[in-house]
């Protein structure tokens, strides 16, 4: 099976070819990804129309690549999956009317994939693992714990009640006038700081949910930063690598303490194979996979992380979620719609609620 797959729900307008052959796993045929950085870096965040506009004007230019680089044609395909939200609606929609044409061109089916699922799936997409495993999706939007038992069926065991970490990271970075991205930046500082010297919280962890909340640390920071200018005038290099430190701590410290309580819930599946997962951005931090290493050794789990280009925003992921719906005998029509919010645990636009 060999599927397109197209991805424009944020900042990144993307597409890839994927083929599966046996098990799990499939081979990336392709994956280009247009990345929108410079586009958006004056306003200081992603401004959604600018993003629309250019993902319409790139994904034309996208699929060619995408299709040149795997050596294929359109005839070479079995179907073309799409990310049909959640996201930028402008975005979405550009990604959708796109496969939509090419589908009514070639006759060939249409699969809308939730952005979330391709995220999700991807440890299946790189290595052939079984249902069912831990997911932890942290990244600049997202955080949350999901509990994958089929394609589309998943679990949502908890998540942030406000900003997700990679948020917390660029503001930290804002905040301290380091660079963006903020998680590379700041865990960069974080390596010559003290993580003792600033007490950062650790917020609901006096609850036994799986719930996070990352918003209080950039108030706890501006806090502190504002405090030793008020004493000293300004910040030195090592007032700012010890806050970074401090920062870093406390988002490691909440999430591992979430993940051993998202896998002791998991582990009363008694799953064959253990499995945690984490896909995002941010887990790319060194601090934070040794946190969730450990704590997997600890719990006799599997830990899981695949190469960073397919834990952010890619079509790769999306082709790969399109792939096993379409084993599920799953088609979208022309009706298929952009849908801004769309979370997981009710995923497929053709089986509302499946999810347990
Ligand atoms: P989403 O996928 O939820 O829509 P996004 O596309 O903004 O959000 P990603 O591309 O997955 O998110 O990840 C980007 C985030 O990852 C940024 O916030 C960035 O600061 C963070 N990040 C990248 N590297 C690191 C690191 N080493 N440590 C911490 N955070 C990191
Ligand atoms: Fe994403």
């Amino acid at each position: 099976l060999t599927l397109l797959g197209l991805e424009s729900s944020c900042d990144d307008t993307a597409a890839a070819v994927v083929r599966q052959t046996t098990g799990a796993k499939a081979e990336i045929l392709s994956s280009i990804v247009f990345g929108q950085t410079e586009l958006h870096s004056a306003y200081g965040g992603v401004v959604p129309e600018i993003a629309a506009r250019a993902h319409a004007e790139k994904l034309d230019s996208c699929v060619r690549d995408a299709l040149a680089e795997a050596g294929l044609t359109l005839g070479d395909l079995d179907a073309i999956a799409v990310t049909a939200g959640p996201g930028l609606i402008g975005g979405v929609m550009s990604g959708v009317m796109c496969a939509k044409g090419i589908s009514a061109a070639t006759g060939l089916p249409l699969i809308g994939v939730n952005h979330l699922a391709g995220h999700a799936l991807t440890p299946r997409l790189t290595d052939d693992i079984t249902y069912p495993y831990l997911m932890l999706l942290v990244s600049g939007g997202h955080c949350q714990y999901l509990i994958a038992r089929g394609p589309e069926t998943f679990s949502r065991l908890g998540g942030t009640i406000d900003d997700a970490p990679g948020e917390a990271f660029d503001k930290t970075a804002r905040l301290l006038g380091l660079p963006q991205p903020g998680g590379p930046s700041v865990q960069a500082e974080a390596e010559h700081g003290d993580p003792e010297r600033f007490r950062f919280p650790r917020p609901l962890l006096d609850r036994p949910d799986c719930n996070l909340s990352f918003s209080g640390l950039k108030t706890a920071l501006m806090r502190m930063r504002d405090q030793i200018i008020a004493e000293k005038g300004g910040l030195t290099r090592q007032d700012r690598a010890d806050l970074c430190a401090g920062f870093q701590a406390a988002i490691v410290d909440t999430l591992v303490e979430k993940t051993r309580r998202a896998l002791r819930l998991y582990l009363e599946d008694k799953p064959q194979y253990p499995t945690l997962a984490v896909a995002g951005g941010v887990a790319a931090n060194t601090e934070i996979r040794n946190g969730l290493m450990a704590l997997c050794g600890e719990l006799e789990t599997d830990f899981l992380a695949p190469p960073l280009a397919l834990c952010t925003d890619n079509a790769a992921m999306i082709a790969y979620a399109g792939l096993e719906r379409y084993k599920t005998g799953a088609r979208d029509g022309m009706s298929l719609s952009a849908r801004p919010r769309w979370p997981l645990d009710k995923t497929s636009p053709a089986l509302i609620g499946s999810g347990k």
